[in-house]
């Protein structure tokens, strides 16, 4: 799953960007994902008096619905970006105001003044009204809504799967180093040792992620172990412990 965010001030255009790319990635039979970002401390998807609002009032700290078209569960706590990833399967994740996210971006602004004030290492394209004003901006395209099929092809070319986190310096960067590294070229998401995964663990059905270190550790551990059999050879191992 390819995640990307797009972020800018209040009334930048944000939104309108994010509408415009779901409809046009859906257009290309893209299946697609996108998250929003509330600063509003007050903000709640509950109506006031609704069921759901009145078992938060009395006290439920998580709250599901289940309709025939949709599923909804309210966590009555913060939860971090990175625990929500494993409830999207979709081609595309898109972040709209997360502007801390470790993922490329796009800034949409409305003049040069907001895009210089507020433009990120971390972005790869431009939109917004400022992009029917200039076509560049330090080397990234500046494209208008208007020309969306532009836009979601650079997105299709310059996004990739969401960066662990761990910083486990197995690329030899930080995962925010390696972030920008992969925005201005110089590396690829291949380079992120733990995404490689060539050994993976699965406790049941739910594949446990391991940063690049362990990875490197059971692999030698368990081929050294293995190479002194007769059936050895250089293959794909698979190993499965019955509870
Ligand atoms: S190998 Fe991957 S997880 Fe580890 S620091 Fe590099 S980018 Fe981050």
């Amino acid at each position: 799953m390819k995640v990307f965010g797009v972020y800018g001030y209040k009334n930048s255009g944000k939104t309108a960007v994010v509408t415009s790319i779901i409809r046009e990635l859906r257009r290309r039979g893209r299946s697609v994902a996108a998250v929003k970002h509330v600063s509003h401390p007050d903000f709640t998807v509950n109506a006031p008096g609704v069921d759901t609002d009145l078992f938060s009032k009395a006290g439920a700290r998580s709250i599901g619905i289940l309709s025939d078209e949709e599923t909804t569960i309210i966590y009555k706590d913060k939860k971090k970006l990175l625990d929500m990833m494993p409830f999207f399967h979709s081609d595309y994740l898109i972040l709209e105001g997360f502007r801390q996210a470790l993922v490329p971006k796009i800034i949409t602004a409305r003049n040069s003044d907001e895009l210089e004030q507020d433009f990120r290492r971390e972005v790869f394209a431009i939109s917004g009204l400022v992009a029917n004003e200039i076509s560049e901006y330090k080397g990234k395209k500046a494209v208008p809504i208007g020309k969306i099929e532009r836009l979601v092809d650079i997105i299709e070319e310059k996004t990739f799967s969401k960066i662990p986190e761990i910083d486990c310096k197995g690329c030899g960067l930080s995962c925010e180093e390696m972030l920008y590294a992969i925005v201005e070229g110089e590396r690829t998401i291949d380079d992120c040792m733990t995404l490689k995964q060539d050994v993976k663990i699965f406790i049941g059905d739910r594949e446990v992620q391991l940063n690049a270190f362990v990875q490197r550790f059971i692999k030698n551990t368990i081929t050294g172990m293995l190479s002194s059999l007769s059936e050895y050879k250089e293959d794909t191992i698979t190993i499965t412990i019955e509870k």
